[in-house]
C-alpha cells in the first residue's frame, strides 16, 4: 500500500511542499482538494505533473464507497473498500439538528463481544488516522457538502473496531477532523465509544479534546459482564467508573453508558435496579439499546415492553436514560453486520448475518 495523503496534517503538508520545492500555497490547495472528498487523480486544481508525483507516493482513493444500503428513515449504510482490499462499514443517520456519521476505527475487532458482529473474524488491522478521516470526507461529499457547509455535522466512533485499541491513530484523526483548516467539527459533536480500556480512558482525558465519552457497559457486575464482554476480565466496572469520573473532572463532559438489553442476560428488573444503584448521582446518561440480533451470536433482544419497563426503573431512581430510537435496523444497522454478510458471501455461504 502507498501512503495515505489524508494522514497528513496542515503542517505536514507544508513540510511536504517544502521537501518538493513547491510554493506554500500548494499545500493549501492540496488540503482543500482532499477536504472536498475527491480522489487524488481528480485534484484538477493542481498541475498534472504535481498530481502524478502525488499519485506515485499516495493512494488515489484510500477509502471508496463500495456499496450503499438505504433505509426508509433516510439512514444510509456504507460498505467501504480500503486500498489493500480491507472492508469496513459506516452509517449516516439524519436528524433534525444535523447528520451523524458512524465511523470505523479498525478492520474487524479483537474484543470479541458476544453480541457483536465486528469481532466475528478477529482484528485484521488498525486504520490509520487518514483512513478514518477519509470515511468522513467521502460521505460528507456524497451527502452534498459544499466548501462553505459540511453535510456531516456529528460523528460517533461506533463502527467496527475499538477506538482505544487504536489510540494513536484515533487521537490523530480527532485532531485532523476538529482542525480549523480541516472539517472543523467540534469535539463536542463527536462521541467516542469504548468497551472500557481504562488506562486509555485516562490518557484521553489529558488530550485536550473534549469529545463525549461513551462506555459500553451492558452488565451490572464484573462476572456478568465477562460472560458477554471478554475485556471485562481485564478491567473492572469500578475502575471504569473511576476513569469516567476523572474524564468528567478534566473535560467537564457528562459521560454516557451504552446498555444493550439482552434477553435472559442483563434485562430483568433486578438488573435495572442494580444499574440505577451503580450510577445514581453520577453526571451520566444511559442509552438503552435494543439488541440488533446477529445470527452467529445467538443472543436475543428483549421485547419493547420489557425495554420500557427497564427504562421506567432507571427514571424512577433518578438516573437519566433514554431508549435509543432504532435507525436503519432493516439494513443491518449494528456494527459489522454488513461486512460480515459480504465476507460470508465471498466465501460462498448464504448471507447469515442479517439480524432482522
Ligand atoms: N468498540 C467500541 C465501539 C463500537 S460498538 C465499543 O465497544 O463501544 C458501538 C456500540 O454498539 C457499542 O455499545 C456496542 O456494544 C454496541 N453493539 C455492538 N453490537 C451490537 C448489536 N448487535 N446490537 C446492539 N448494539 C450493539
Amino acid at each position: 500500500m502507498k501512503a495515505v495523503l489524508q494522514d497528513l496534517s496542515g503542517e505536514e503538508l507544508l513540510s511536504l511542499a517544502e521537501e518538493w520545492g513547491l510554493p506554500r500555497y500548494r499545500a493549501g490547495q492540496i488540503a482543500r482538494a482532499a477536504a472536498r472528498g475527491a480522489r487524488l487523480s481528480e485534484f484538477f486544481e493542481l498541475p498534472a505533473a504535481l498530481r502524478e508525483k502525488l499519485l506515485c507516493r499516495f493512494e488515489d482513493e484510500p477509502v471508496r464507497i463500495r456499496e450503499v444500503l438505504s433505509a426508509a428513515d433516510g439512514t444510509e449504510k456504507y460498505l467501504f473498500s480500503l486500498a489493500d482490499g480491507g472492508v469496513v462499514e459506516g452509517v449516516l443517520m439524519r436528524y433534525k439538528y444535523g447528520n451523524t456519521q458512524c465511523v470505523s476505527t479498525q478492520v474487524g475487532c479483537r474484543m470479541n463481544c458476544a453480541f457483536c458482529a465486528s469481532g466475528l473474524g478477529g482484528l485484521v488491522r488498525d486504520l490509520s488516522a487518514g483512513e478514518i478521516l477519509a470515511q468522513v470526507l467521502v460521505v460528507n461529499a456524497r451527502a452534498g457538502a459544499t466548501p462553505a457547509k459540511r453535510a456531516v455535522t456529528n460523528l460517533v466512533l461506533m463502527g467496527s473496531g475499538e477506538p482505544l485499541d487504536n489510540y494513536e491513530n484515533v487521537v490523530k484523526f480527532l485532531r485532523l477532523v476538529t482542525a480549523e483548516n480541516g472539517l472543523n467539527i467540534s469535539a463536542r459533536n463527536i462521541s467516542l465509544s469504548t468497551c472500557g480500556i481504562v488506562p486509555k480512558m485516562y490518557a484521553l482525558a489529558e488530550e485536550g479534546l473534549p469529545v463525549n465519552l461513551t462506555v459500553s457497559l451492558h452488565a451490572v457486575t464484573d462476572a456478568e459482564r465477562a460472560r458477554t464482554m471478554p475485556v471485562a476480565k481485564a478491567y473492572k466496572i469500578a475502575d471504569i467508573l473511576k476513569a469516567c469520573s476523572y474524564y468528567f473532572e478534566k473535560t467537564g463532559r457528562r459521560y454516557i453508558f451504552e446498555y444493550a438489553l439482552i434477553e435472559g442476560e442483563n434485562a430483568d428488573e433486578a438488573h435495572a435496579e442494580a444499574l440505577a444503584a451503580l450510577l445514581k448521582g453520577r453526571p451520566c446518561h444511559v442509552n438503552l439499546i435494543r439488541l440488533n440480533e446477529v445470527k452467529e451470536r445467538g443472543l436475543r433482544g428483549t421485547s419493547e415492553k420489557a425495554a420500557y419497563r427497564f427504562l421506567g426503573v432507571l427514571e424512577k431512581r433518578g438516573v437519566s436514560a433514554t431508549l435509543r430510537r432504532r435507525t436503519g435496523a432493516e439494513i443491518g444497522g449494528a456494527c459489522g453486520q454488513l461486512r460480515a454478510a459480504r465476507l460470508a458471501e465471498q466465501k460462498g455461504e448464504e448471507n447469515p448475518s442479517r439480524g432482522e
